[in-house]
């Protein structure tokens, strides 16, 4: 079957082994929602990283490490309710989520949805100090002044982000932190 052009460029957005969008996908569509009306009030981003995952491998196996991820992606996907919160898988065993039109504490409460549908699942761990499989997630917000500053704003949203996640591990993983942006002291 020849797919047509629509199809085949979607397909190019997507990630192989999870479905989600891709990293390419992330930053392009992330700088998007920035320029646009979509982030009008702001909007928050979040990174998420499986914890202990080089255990996870070492422990099962490549193979069921590649089902473990795309386990965890699908859970974080149904945990996600709002149309535009998107999904995209940002690395390895790391993924990020922007929400357009979302502050700091409306984020954390999705977070904290999904560390939950992630946890909920129960994948059996035996080397992590949990027991089963679980993820780390930094939030960090930016707000209306600040999101429209495009490219910029896009990093600041991953670095801030980026900085609330190692805090989450470091605080024993399974966690949550979250930073708020502030470009204009940057700039
Ligand atoms: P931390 O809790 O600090 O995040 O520890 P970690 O072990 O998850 O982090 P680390 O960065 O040490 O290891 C990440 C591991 O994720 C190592 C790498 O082999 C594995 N990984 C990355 N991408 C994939 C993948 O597509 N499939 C599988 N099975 N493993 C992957
Ligand atoms: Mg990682
Ligand atoms: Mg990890």
């Amino acid at each position: 079957m020849v797919m047509s052009e629509a199809k085949l460029r979607k397909k190019a957005e997507l990630d192989g082994l999870t479905g989600v969008f891709n990293r390419e996908a992330a930053m392009a569509r992330i700088e998007k929602a920035l320029a646009s009306e979509d982030c009008s009030h702001g909007c928050s981003l979040f990174l998420v990283d499986v914890d202990n995952f080089k255990l996870y491998n070492d422990a099962y196996g490549h193979l069921a490490g590649d089902a473990c991820l795309a386990r965890v992606a699908k859970a974080m996907g149904t945990a996600l309710l709002r149309p535009a919160d998107e999904l995209f898988r940002y690395g390895g065993e790391e993924f990020a989520v922007i929400m357009p039109q979302t502050g700091r504490e409306q984020a954390l409460g999705v977070a904290e949805r999904v560390r939950e549908a992630v946890a909920d699942l129960r994948v059996p761990h035996y080397k992590s100090s949990f027991g089963f499989v679980t993820i780390s997630i930094g939030v960090a917000a930016i707000d209306a002044a600040n999101a429209h500053f495009g490219q910029k704003a896009c990093e600041e949203l991953i670095r801030v982000a980026d900085k609330a996640l190692y805090r989450a591990k470091n605080g024993g993983r399974n966690k949550i932190d979250s930073g708020q942006c502030s470009l204009d002291e940057a700039n």
